[in-house]
C-alpha cells in the first residue's frame, strides 16, 4: 500500500448468502482504492465465500477475512447454523439475530485488541440486519456507516409506509394502495411489503434498528445516482445523512477475471457453459433463476418448465437453474425427461450458476428472477431485460421499480408471498401458461420489446460509467475513504 496513513475500515456482512456477495465486493473496491480492510465473518461463512476469497488473496489486496466463532449453542441453534440459508425452519429465524446479537461480544473483543496492534479502524460499514453493530461501535468510539443491501427504492417505500404508518390502517393484506409521497408513485399490497421486523414479537429488535440508523454516520447503497436519482434525493430528504450509492458492486469483478462468480464456486464447467452461449444468437437466450434463498417446490417447477418449453419462438433457448436445495427424486425424474425434450435448446444448472458471468454474455436477453436486489442490478449492469417473479423481503418492490419506474421488465404476475415452500397455496402457483406469455413478451415483444430493450441498455452504459474513474459509484468511495481517514468530517 502506497500510502503512508491509509484508511482502515472494517465491514460486517449480514449472514445470508445474497449480503455476503457484495459486502465481498465492496471489500475488494474500497482495497483497490488503497483502503485497509478487515472482513469479519464466521468459518462457516467464510468456507461458502472461499472461491472469492482465494481471488482477493491471490491478488494481495489488502483485505484481512477474519473468522470469529459463532455463538449457536448460546442461542440454542444446531450448530453450524450460521447462515440464513442453512436454517431449516422459520422458527429459527429468531434464535438465529439472538445469536448474531451476542456475536458483537466477540467483534467488540477483537476489535477492542486489534485497535492496540494495527492501524486503528476508521469507521465501520455494516449490513442493516446487523443493527447491534451500532451498540458494539458507539462503545469503541468507531464511526458507523450502514449498508443497505436492497434498493433505494425499497428502503425508501419502507420508511414512508413507517412514517405515515399505513399498514397500520389496512385490514385487507391483498387490497393494492399507493405509497404515500414517492416521487415515482407505484402500488403495492400489504401482504408484499410488511416486513418481519414490523410483525409481532419482534419490537425490540425494530426499536434497535432505528436507534443504529439514527446514531449512523451515513449510509452505503448499492445502487448507483443515475438509476435512482429521485428515491434517492426524497431518501436523503427523509433521513438527513449522507447517502453515497457505490453500486452496481457485480462491476467490481471486471478486471479481476472474466469469469467471476459471485458467492460459490460454479456447479458447471464454465468452458463448456460459455461455448453453448457462444453458439447461440444475441439476445436469445433467457435466464431462470430464483437466487440463494427461494425455494421452488415441485409443482412450480413443472410449471416453470412448461412455459419454458412452450413458449413459441424458434430461436429461444435457456439455461434454468435448479437449486441443491429443491432437488428430490420426484424432481429428478421429472426434469431428466424435460431435458430430453428441449435438449440442444435447454441447458439446466443443478446446483450453482456464475450467474454475473452468464448474464454478461451478449447471447442472453432475457433474465426470469425473483428481484432479489443483486440479481436485479447484475441484470441492469448487463443490459438484460427482466421477466418479474418475486417472493417475498424487498422483492415485489424492486419488481415495480423494473416494471412501472424503470420500465425494463415484465411482471410474470405473482401477487401472493411465498417463504417457505410450505406456504405453497393454490394462489401462490403461478400456471406455465403466464410463464410461456412472459416469456415470449421479453424476448420478442415487437416494438414495445425493443424499447424496452435499448432502455435495458442505456442503463447498462451508465452503469459501467458510474463506476468508472470519475464516475458517480467511484467518486462516492473515495469519499467513504477519506471520511475513514478523518479527513471528510463534514461528510460531503
Ligand atoms: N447467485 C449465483 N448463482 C446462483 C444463485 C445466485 O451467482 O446459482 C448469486 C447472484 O448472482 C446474486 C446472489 O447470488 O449475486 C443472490 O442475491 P439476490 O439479492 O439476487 O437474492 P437472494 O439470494 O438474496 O434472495
Amino acid at each position: 500500500n502506497s500510502d503512508p496513513n491509509p484508511a482502515h475500515i472494517v465491514l460486517i456482512p449480514f449472514m445470508a448468502q445474497g449480503h455476503m456477495i457484495p459486502m465481498v465486493d465492496v471489500a475488494r473496491l474500497l482495497a483497490s482504492s488503497g483502503a485497509l480492510v478487515t472482513f469479519i465473518t464466521t468459518p462457516v461463512n467464510a468456507a461458502r465465500i472461499r472461491p472469492i476469497i482465494d481471488r482477493i488473496e491471490n491478488s494481495h489486496l489488502p483485505v484481512r477475512f477474519v473468522q470469529l466463532p459463532f455463538p449457536s449453542a448460546d442461542a440454542g441453534l444446531p450448530a453450524g447454523c450460521e447462515n440464513v440459508d442453512l436454517i431449516s425452519s422459520p422458527d429459527l429465524f429468531k434464535p438465529f439475530m439472538e445469536a448474531l446479537s451476542l456475536f458483537g461480544e466477540q467483534v467488540k473483543l477483537y476489535l477492542t485488541a486489534t485497535n492496540q496492534t494495527v492501524v486503528p479502524a476508521g469507521c465501520i460499514i455494516f449490513d442493516s440486519m446487523n443493527s447491534w453493530v451500532g451498540a458494539v461501535a458507539e462503545s469503541l468510539g468507531i464511526p458507523h456507516i450502514i449498508f443497505y443491501g436492497p434498493s433505494c427504492f425499497y428502503i425508501l417505500c419502507s420508511h414512508l409506509l413507517k412514517k405515515h404508518q399505513v399498514l397500520e390502517s389496512i385490514d385487507d393484506d391483498y387490497e393494492l394502495f399507493k405509497v404515500p409521497e414517492l416521487p415515482e408513485p407505484v402500488e403495492v399490497m400489504k401482504a408484499q411489503v410488511m416486513r418481519w421486523m414490523d410483525r409481532p414479537g419482534w419490537e425490540k429488535v425494530s426499536k434497535e434498528f432505528y436507534k443504529t440508523e439514527k446514531s449512523a454516520c451515513g449510509i452505503v447503497m448499492n445502487t448507483f445516482e443515475e438509476l435512482e436519482k429521485s428515491g434517492l434525493d426524497k431518501f436523503r430528504k427523509e433521513i438527513g445523512k449522507k447517502v453515497w450509492p457505490i453500486g452496481p458492486l457485480s462491476l467490481a469483478n471486471k478486471d479481476l477475471d472474466s469469469k467471476a462468480m459471485r458467492g460459490k464456486a460454479s456447479s458447471i464447467d464454465t468452458g463448456l457453459l460459455l461455448s453453448w452461449l457462444d453458439s447461440k444468437a444475441p439476445n436469445s437466450v433467457m435466464f431462470v433463476s430464483f437466487g440463494s434463498l427461494s425455494r421452488n417446490p415441485i409443482s412450480l417447477l413443472v410449471q416453470i418448465g412448461q412455459g419454458l418449453e412452450s413458449a413459441s419462438s424458434s430461436q429461444l433457448s435457456f439455461i434454468w437453474v435448479v437449486k441443491e436445495a429443491d432437488k428430490s427424486e420426484e424432481v429428478e425424474n421429472w426434469l431428466s425427461k424435460f431435458e430430453e425434450r428441449t435438449k440442444g435448446r435447454g441447458m439446466v444448472i443443478r446446483g450453482w450458476a456464475p450467474q454475473a458471468m452468464i448474464l454478461g454474455h451478449m447471447a442472453v436477453g432475457g433474465f426470469m428472477t425473483h428481484c432479489g436486489w443483486n440479481s436485479t442490478l447484475e441484470a441492469i449492469a448487463a443490459g438484460v431485460v427482466m421477466a418479474t417473479w418475486p417472493r417475498f423481503g424487498d422483492q415485489f418492490v424492486n419488481e415495480r421499480l423494473v416494471v412501472d419506474v424503470l420500465r425494463i421488465g415484465v411482471a410474470v404476475g405473482a401477487k401472493v408471498p411465498i417463504f417457505f415452500v410450505d406456504d405453497m397455496s393454490e394462489e401462490a402457483l403461478v400456471k406455465g401458461e403466464e410463464v410461456r406469455k412472459v416469456v415470449e413478451k421479453v424476448m420478442t415483444g415487437g416494438e414495445e420489446g425493443e424499447e424496452r430493450r435499448k432502455r435495458a441498455k442505456e442503463f447498462a452504459k451508465k452503469a459501467r460509467k458510474a463506476m468508472e474513474e470519475g464516475g458517480s459509484s467511484f467518486e462516492n468511495l473515495k469519499r467513504i475513504i477519506q471520511f475513514a481517514k478523518g479527513e471528510n468530517k463534514h461528510l460531503e
